[in-house]
């Protein structure tokens, strides 16, 4: 079965520049499954779509067209043709992707699109439940954790545009949507039984990336 790796963990742990990272060294593809979640809340948001309204939601969820292109070094995502790379990193998304994204026909939705995109494999795929529910038979799955201090901080560097973007508010909208998403009743954040756990807190990138390279060779 060609490689397909599973990277879950909570925001700011690190997955997508060790996703990108690895994929690049071994030559994979790259999917961002949280960036199609966004895109999705993006699209609902400017719908005008109440998002803390399951039914409503679920009601316009066939309506956006969202497309992934998948080369590490240029990660694309559209919705509708429109280039939403920028638009979907605001706080305004990030406070309301939580509530989308549990809602169930949400997740079949993307799940169905992100298995068309893992196909037969050679990819890396970074998200929440990718080891769980879209890539169970993946060979690698690595659950990516760090500290709640480092994550907040690597949030917050990313989110420099923003003035209220403190470290502690960072800290705070941050622990509110691990909660929701680890506490949801759809496909919740979980570390897959067989998935390795690497902890980068004290890591640098290089030496994560090494370490699941060193995973997906031992598993070839
Ligand atoms: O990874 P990122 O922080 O961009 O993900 C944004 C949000 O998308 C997460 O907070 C979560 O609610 C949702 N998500 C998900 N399942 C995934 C990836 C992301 O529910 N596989």
């Amino acid at each position: 079965m060609p490689l397909v790796i599973a990277m879950d963990g909570p925001s700011g742990s690190g997955k997508s520049s060790a996703s990108k990272g690895v994929a690049r060294a071994l030559g994979l593809r790259y999917l961002d499954t949280g960036a199609m979640y966004r895109a999705m809340t993006w699209w609902m948001l400017r719908a005008g779509v109440p998002v803390d309204d399951a039914a409503a939601v679920a009601a316009r969820v066939a309506e956006p067209v969202i497309e992934s292109g998948t080369d590490p070094d240029g990660p694309t995502i559209t919705v509708d043709g429109t280039d939403v790379a920028e638009p979907i990193r605001t706080r305004e998304v990030t406070n309301a992707v939580s509530a989308v994204s549990s809602v169930p026909a949400v997740r079949e939705r993307l799940v169905a699109l992100q298995r068309e995109i893992i196909g037969t494999g050679g990819i890396v795929v970074e998200g929440r439940d990718i080891g769980t529910v879209v890539a169970p038979d993946a060979p690698v799955k690595v659950y990516l954790t760090a500290s709640e201090e480092v994550r907040a901080a690597r949030r917050a560097k990313d989110l420099t545009a923003d003035p209220a973007a403190s470290v502690t508010v960072t800290q705070a909208e941050q622990a509110r949507r691990d909660r929701l998403d680890s506490t949801r009743t759809a496909s919740p954040l979980a570390k897959a039984g067989d998935a390795a756990e690497i902890d980068s807190t004290g890591l640098s990138l290089v030496e994560v990336i090494e370490a699941v390279v060193h995973l997906a060779k031992e598993r070839d």
